[in-house]
């Protein structure tokens, strides 16, 4: 008989009730280290004052109003994040599908409007991940997502991921422009080589396309920075935003240049929750928090232990792991055993981790774990290691 939650996941056995900071309570009383975060989203931990504060002063002002008005935390918002990235304008959605689906829209409706029609195709790499809807899983391309649910979109071409000689090959005519993940995430924790980013901006400078970074899960400080791609010191025109956006709120946003939403005008696009007053307090909250000076010089200092430490398990495990990758607080270990086993033996003794493809242990501490958790946690990895069963 199908539960009454319809049963797209495999859901670990664990029913959570409270979180505070970087754990987690179930409603039978156990305790975890999250380094999940909600996959990327309680950057600042579960329960963070701040944005309580924020969301709970706004629950009993206003919730809701609708697009039709102005909303000032929407505009607040826009404001602050056109003032720490490329952008000059901003749409909030709710997820990071819709802030995928909306960068899509606004690339073709950039190359419309600027004279070429013509100009549809979008080219994404193999391994990344931008959504669930029809368009963002035809961008991604990855076949297992898309089994069963009809004719792909079309519109689409792929290429390998961090090969530039490939991407430049399969731009035609048609080609409207590139959506690429800065750092993939579910993919399998891949950074790109130092070169790649420049690379796709000057391809796309080339050849007059549209490049859109999909930074739902690498960019809100994720990598170490407030967007990914800032490490690489080159922007693109379009950029998608979700996840740890609003701490768990559920708020998205399509970030743009004013040349690449030339035709996004009254009429060309709309949400109705998107932006709306409850969203916006938590995004502002999160944003006092991390452009706080002082906020990302942490997060530095303990990914880089964070990703010495996985070091030293590898180094001491070789028969289990392979090596570490990612950048910031995005960290994957590449492992030799299976991943979700790793997964499953780290979850017994208390520790929350996620796979990624490519066989990969992806750890996504919260932003505010400091070296305490993450020793805790790597000593539970290590502990996991010790006692894996001799092959
Ligand atoms: C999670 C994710 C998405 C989709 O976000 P949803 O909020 O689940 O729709 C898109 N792109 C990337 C890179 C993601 O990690």
């Amino acid at each position: 008989m199908i539960t009454p939650v319809m049963p797209t996941y495999g859901r670990w056995d664990l029913a959570v009730e409270k979180g505070e900071g970087c754990y987690l309570t179930t409603t039978d009383g156990r305790k975890f280290l999250d380094f999940t975060s909600g996959i990327a989203v309680t950057s600042l931990g579960h329960c963070h004052p701040h944005v309580i504060e924020a969301v709970t002063k706004q629950a009993g002002a206003l919730w809701h109003s609708s697009n039709l008005f102005r909303i000032p935390g929407q505009e607040k918002l826009a404001q602050r994040l056109v003032e720490n990235s490329f952008a000059d304008t901003v749409f909030f959605n709710n997820s990071g599908a819709e802030a995928c689906e909306l960068s899509l829209k606004v690339a073709r409706k950039y190359q419309s409007t600027v004279g070429h029609p013509e100009k549809y195709r979008i080219i994404g790499c193999n391994g990344s991940f931008h959504g669930r809807s029809f368009a963002t899983l035809a961008a991604a391309g990855a076949e297992a997502y898309l089994k069963g649910f009809g004719p792909v979109m079309d519109g689409f071409d792929h290429v390998a991921f961090n090969n530039l000689n490939e991407i430049r090959a399969a731009v035609t005519p048609e080609t409207a422009g590139i959506i690429v993940e800065p750092v993939q995430g579910e993919g399998g924790v891949r950074a790109p080589s130092a070169d790649y980013l420049q690379g796709l901006r000057a391809l796309c400078d080339e050849f007059g396309l549209v490049l859109i970074y999909d930074e739902v899960q690498c960019g809100m400080g994720r990598s170490g920075k407030l967007f990914a791609h800032q490490w690489a010191g080159v922007e693109p025109d379009i950029m998608a935003v979700a996840k740890a956006l609003g701490n768990g709120l559920p708020i998205g946003a399509c970030l743009a240049t004013e040349k690449a939403a030339v035709g996004m005008t009254a009429g060309s696009h709309g949400s109705t929750f998107g932006g709306n007053p409850m969203s916006v307090a938590a995004g502002n909250a999160v944003l006092d928090v991390m452009l706080a000076p002082g906020f990302f010089d942490k997060v530095n200092d303990n990914a880089k232990y964070l990703w010495s430490t996985l070091d030293g398990l590898v180094g001491q495990y070789p028969k289990l792991f392979d090596s570490v990758r990612g950048q910031g607080m995005l960290l994957g270990v590449k492992c030799v055993v299976t991943a979700g086993d790793v997964v499953a033996k780290a979850r017994d003794k208390g520790l929350l981790v996620l796979t990624a493809g490519d066989n990969v242990l992806r750890i996504l501490p919260p932003l505010v774990a400091g070296k305490a958790e993450i020793d805790e946690a790597v000593g539970i990895l290590t502990q996991v290691a010790s006692e894996w069963p001799a092959t």
